[in-house]
């Protein structure tokens, strides 16, 4: 695929005026300053909410919260991918594109740590896949286990560039040491084990995956990021991880479990209405799917699915079909995934073989082909049916608490949907399902939402909303979040970006929220690699939402209030959520502490004094001016 050149891509939008790629699909009327407004393209709505930013190049829905730039605009509004928006766009408004030519790429200083890390597993893809097309005696046995073992065909090979890691090679780091990159991404690039305070060379290079399957893993952008290696008769025996029936890379700077679905790049233009995502387990079952022509099948990445990964779904298409081995872990990770699924918004089926012994979705399609989905799908069970089947296979012949018992559970899996209406269409259901009189059902239904949110009205204070009796450091400051409100004032304030990246511990960040991790990059990116300013923060974004939430933030430029007495109460607020549990530990630990002069109490009190210390102390940025 061709890669554009990064300064192409910042001469395109500098060129092209959003206001006039925009401006084809939606009718925008001058709203002040640098602003446009109009009836978003993305949602339902009768008065405007959809603004564009002509400065900014930015737009922003504020209705559904849709956001982004010219690119994303073509993308999601004609249905294309990155690089053809590109191209639509630059042949629309004559502008020309330059694509980085096989050899001479950007130089090493201009490529990122993520850049070095994207191209080193477009090099390693290449690598394997070569390897399994060998003319050697393991290129043979490899593909004639890809065809006579799991029953694939070459061009499927071919198509998702399924390859071979060599059992005894050090090919891949010498070609990668050949191409010049640096040792930190190297290191990082999750492909290889490296002993601590190892100098990099092809020696102490050691690869991670050896004399197995590789099957690559690719973003939504279509990049592979990482892989899945499956075991094999080949894969050596001091291969730490032998035993393992798959192994998957490490997370690293550009790939992160709980954010990657298997072929979501593929499947989502596929899912539209009538043709919902087929959800399975593993990746070769999504393989076989395709293979027989069910184009909108996804998996999750080895570990069970996260939140994350639905949200992203959702955003594709709503309606998703569970199709996992009929086995008990199966079943369990199903009954798993249902409240997840509600909890995202998603319609829920689940796909199911009547009289079945034993159903393996890999098995059924290579044995019955694209038939035997519809046959699975006439036989699907809706949210609560699958439900009810799960906890109680015999409703009828139930006794009456067996019956309240099992709407106990079931009512605490309804909760977590997302709006009232799914949610009393799924009481009536249980109740019909139950054989409960619904009155009486609905009743125990408000009791138990009732007494969930008492619990969360009286929670006890967790590290998140001891952020809010952290300083005030504006109006929106605890609605927003600390990290937040941080990245707000980095992505305004280059100086204070600079001052923050140079002194605020990485570990004091709550990476868990997007906010959070968004502004971790940035600081890293801004530390490791040096800050390419504002206009590349475009390259750090990796998903929509990043998107979104970047384009909310660029939309509210801060007034003339004194930015760096703002970034250091944030900061206060992030050290005090940091150290304050540890120093409770410390105080609930002196408190039982029996008699003076024990050496582990004046070690506490030692702890709590440097705690203590700190927190009266807390680092002032040095912002240059
Ligand atoms: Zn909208």
């Amino acid at each position: 695929m061709p890669v554009i050149k990064a300064s192409s891509l910042r001469d395109l939008k500098l060129r092209v005026n959003i206001h006039d790629v925009v401006a084809r699909t939606v009718a925008l009327k001058k709203a002040g300053g640098n602003r446009f407004k109009g009836l978003c393209p993305f949602h339902a709505e009768k008065t405007p909410s959809f603004h564009v930013s002509t400065d900014k190049g930015f737009y922003k829905c504020f209705g559904c919260g849709k956001a982004g730039d010219i690119l994303t605009f073509v993308m999601e509004t004609e249905g294309l991918q990155f690089t053809e928006a590109a191209e639509t766009l630059a042949k629309r408004f004559g502008v020309e594109l330059e694509f980085e030519a096989g050899s001479g790429g950007p130089t090493r200083e201009e490529r990122s740590l993520r850049q070095e890390i994207f191209d080193i597993h477009d090099l390693a893809a290449d690598f394997y896949r070569q390897a399994f097309l060998a003319a050697t005696t393991h290129g043979a046995w490899i593909r004639d286990y890809w065809v006579k073992n799991r029953k694939f065909t070459l061009e499927l090979a071919d198509e998702f560039k399924i390859g071979f890691a060599p059992v005894e090679d050090r090919a891949l780091a010498d070609a990668l040491i050949k191409k010049h990159f640096t040792d930190d991404a190297l290191r990082q690039c999750g492909l290889f084990f490296v002993r601590d305070g190892a100098a990099i060379t092809a020696a102490t290079l050691r690869p991670r995956f050896r004399g197995r399957l590789m099957i690559p893993i690719r973003d939504h952008q279509n990049r592979v990021v990482a892989f899945t290696a499956r075991q094999l008769e080949l894969t050596p025996q001091d291969d730490p991880a032998r035993e393992a029936k798959y192994v998957n890379s490490p997370e690293t700077p550009i790939f992160t479990k709980s954010n990657l679905l298997f072929n979501l790049d593929r499947a989502r233009s596929h899912a539209t209405d009538g043709h919902p995502f087929v959800l399975v387990e593993g990746q070769l079952d999504a393989l076989r799917c395709w293979s027989v022509g069910l184009k909108t099948a996804i998996a999750p990445q080895g570990t069970s699915i996260t939140d994350g990964q639905l949200l992203l779904l959702r955003r594709y298409h709503p309606q998703v079909e569970c199709f996992f081995d009929s086995d008990s872990a199966g079943q369990k990770a199903a009954l798993r995934f249902l409240p997840m699924a509600l909890k995202a918004g998603l319609e829920v089926r689940f796909l199911m073989l009547a009289g079945a012994e034993k159903l393996d979705p890999d098995l059924l399609f290579l044995e019955r082909g694209l038939d035997a989905y519809a046959v699975v799908k006439k036989q699907s069970l809706g949210a609560m049916e699958f439900a009810v089947r799960s906890l109680l296979p015999n409703p009828l012949t139930a006794g009456a608490e067996q019956k309240a018992r099992t709407a106990q559970a079931l009512f605490e899996i309804v909760a977590q949907a997302e709006s009232d209406v799914a949610r009393s269409g799924f009481v009536s259901e249980i109740a019909q399902l139950l054989r409960i009189p619904p009155a009486a059902l609905e009743r125990d239904f408000r009791a138990v939402l009732a007494r969930q949110a008492g619990a969360a009205r009286y929670a006890p204070p967790t590290a998140e909303s001891s952020a809010t009796v952290a300083p005030r450091i504006s109006a929106d400051a605890h609605t927003r979040g600390v990290e937040e409100h941080l990245l707000y004032l980095c992505l305004h304030h280059e100086p204070l970006l600079l001052a923050m990246a140079a002194q605020l511990p990485h570990d004091w960040i709550d990476t868990s929220t997007l906010a959070g991790r968004l502004l971790d990059r940035v600081l890293a990116e801004a530390q490791h690699n040096g800050w390419p300013g504002r206009e590349h923060l475009d390259q750090l974004l990796e998903t929509q939402e990043e998107k979104a939430l970047a384009a909310t933030l660029l939309f509210e430029p801060p007034g003339d209030e004194d930015l760096v007495k703002f970034a250091n109460d944030g900061i206060r607020a992030l050290q005090r959520r940091h150290h304050e549990p540890r120093l409770r530990q410390i105080e609930l630990e002196i408190a039982s502490q029996g008699t003076n002069g024990d050496p582990h109490l004046f070690s506490l009190l030692k702890q709590r004094a440097e705690i203590i210390r700190q927190l009266q102390n807390p680092p002032r940025l040095q912002v240059a001016s």
